[in-house]
């Protein structure tokens, strides 16, 4: 492991029921820098008895911690959020190194997740049950809330570190218990640093665990396991249609959390303010090279405004810093992968040759691939139709509202979107008019609050997390009722 990094020492193992162990897999992985490609550390992958011992573990564990008091779920959460903050320093610097992010996208990274943690240490007192009216003479009818058991949990590389952690800290403070499998591309800030946090802060053996592995290796025997009840997983569409079949459609039915891909628009109406809504496209499309899934993935604009906007855009990106993510004032770092930015080099050069006016564009460095902006792209281009984890802002013009409104609508997801006008009703109509799960009128895609329910319609996913959404969510209610006076009465 880098030696320049002062702070944990084994990251490179998994954490399996309180220990550091090394990964008994024949494979292994190469975590790097993607700037620099710098390797940061080779992590051996767990194998198929690790993992099973990783559920047994934290299976173990969760009949002591579903007992445990409010307060000492509380008392863990909050000793996390303070660790969030005496490392601050190292947890950004792992997020920078290995996910790519700019200095500012991994503090934002790090205060999310702070967020949720915080969020997550009021659950314990918020597990409310109900008494319910009976239909009975003498029986009292009860609900209670319960922890669902063992949540198995496997998350994307793009915002590894809160996306790990807004699935552990609900779970733990609802007395659930998990396994972790972090991305390939962030095996340490997705995973063995939550790990090591967690640990740190005094949790219990088993209560949080994590595993290092390839999805084609151990995702069937992750989600297929009997042990847990839910899948909580945060990644691509395609993937997730894949675990939701499995978990579902298997030997063991469990529960599912999708949260899978996007294609946000931000639409531009005819009375909008263009210089806000510039600069509400350019933050939502370029934070983290456009690699979020709520990115502003195509710009809408009426026609009447269409030129001003695409002049107003160009201004902003010709002046965004990009390059070396260390440095404090770099705004586009570099895409997670070579194989990811060739992808999307791929998909700007078709629209390219399909007529689309390149308005800001350059060559890739290295991993860096300069901000680019496309113009009179076409809707049913891949690069509008199909979501682009990269720094290109595709613009479409629409005729008029109702064809902005079904522009927005052309798409097979539906997680976040915005829309700009000046009439701010006008906004919430429409708003309430794009089949998604999250919009936000005169602000930019990407939105993410603790208290808000986050997720997404169609093939952007099932659920929602955040707030009291994520509290049922990884709960469960159980219906009792007591004949507390007489007999009961039976129909035969
Ligand atoms: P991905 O689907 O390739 O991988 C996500 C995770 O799934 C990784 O841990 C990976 O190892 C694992 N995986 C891969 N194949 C698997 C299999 N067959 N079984 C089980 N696990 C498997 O996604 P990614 O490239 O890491 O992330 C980018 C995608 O995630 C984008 O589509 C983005 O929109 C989406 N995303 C969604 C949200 C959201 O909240 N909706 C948030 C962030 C990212």
């Amino acid at each position: 492991m880098n030696p320049s990094i002062d702070g944990y020492a084994k990251l490179d193992h998994l954490f399996i029921n309180g220990q550091w162990v090394t990964g008994q897999s024949h494979s292994s992985n190469t975590d790097t820098d993607p700037f620099n490609d710098q390797i940061l550390a080779t992590i051996a992958h767990a194998d198929l008895a690790q993992l099973d011992a990783a559920y047994a573990a934290a299976a173990k564990a969760q009949q002591i911690w579903s007992q445990s008091l409010p307060q000492e779920r509380v008392g863990l959460l909050s000793r996390v959020a303070q660790i969030l903050e005496t490392r601050s320093e190292e947890i950004v610097d792992w997020i920078i190194r290995e996910s790519g992010s700019t200095r500012l996208k991994a503090s934002i990274e790090l205060m999310s997740a702070k967020g949720i943690v915080l969020e997550a240490a009021s659950f314990p007192s918020r597990m409310q049950g109900e008494l319910l009216a009976s239909s009975f003479p003498g029986q009292s009818s009860r609900v209670y809330r319960e922890p669902l058991g063992v949540i198995g949990i496997i998350s994307p590389w793009n915002f590894p570190f809160h996306l790990s952690m807004r699935s552990i800290a609900p779970a733990l403070a609802t007395g659930n218990t998990v396994v972790l499998k972090p991305a390939s591309d962030t095996p340490i800030s997705g995973g063995t640093l939550l790990a090591a946090i967690f640990e740190e802060a005094g949790a219990p053996a088993g209560v949080i665990n994590v595993v290092v592995g390839s999805g084609s290796e151990m995702g069937d025997a992750m989600v297929e396991h009997a042990v847990p009840q839910m899948i909580s997983f945060t990644g691509s569409t395609p993937v997730g249609q894949g675990i939701g079949k499995l978990a579902t459609g298997g030997k063991h039915l469990k529960r599912v959390a999708l949260e899978l891909g996007g294609n946000a628009p931000i639409v531009v109406l005819d009375d909008a303010d263009i210089e806000d809504a510039a600069a509400g496209a350019v933050a939502g499309r370029f934070l983290h090279q456009g690699q979020i899934c709520m990115s502003t993935n195509r710009a809408i604009v009426d026609a009447k405004v269409y030129e001003t906007f695409v002049a107003a855009v160009e201004q902003r990106v010709k002046a965004l810093k990009y390059g070396d993510p260390m440095q404090i004032d770099t705004v586009i770092g570099p895409i997670i992968n070579a194989k990811q930015r060739a992808g999307v080099e791929a998909k700007i050069n078709q629209a390219l040759q399909d007529g689309a006016r390149l308005v800001v564009g350059g060559t890739a460095q290295g991993n860096v691939l300069p901000p680019h902006v496309l113009a009179d792209v076409n809707p049913e281009w891949a690069i509008a139709k199909e979501e682009t984890f990269g720094p290109v802002l595709p613009i479409i013009k629409a005729r008029d509202e109702a064809h902005a409104l079904e522009l927005a609508n052309a798409t097979e997801f539906g997680l976040s979107s915005s829309v700009y006008t000046q009439n701010l009703e006008r906004g919430v109509r429409f708003a309430r008019g794009i089949h998604a799960g999250m919009t936000h009128v005169n602000n930019m895609s990407v939105g993410d609050q603790p208290n808000a329910p986050f997720g997404g319609e169609r093939n952007s996913g099932l659920g929602r997390f955040n707030g009291r959404w994520i509290l049922e969510e990884f709960t469960r209610t159980h219906w009792v009722t007591v004949q507390e006076q007489g007999k009961a009465r039976y129909p035969l």
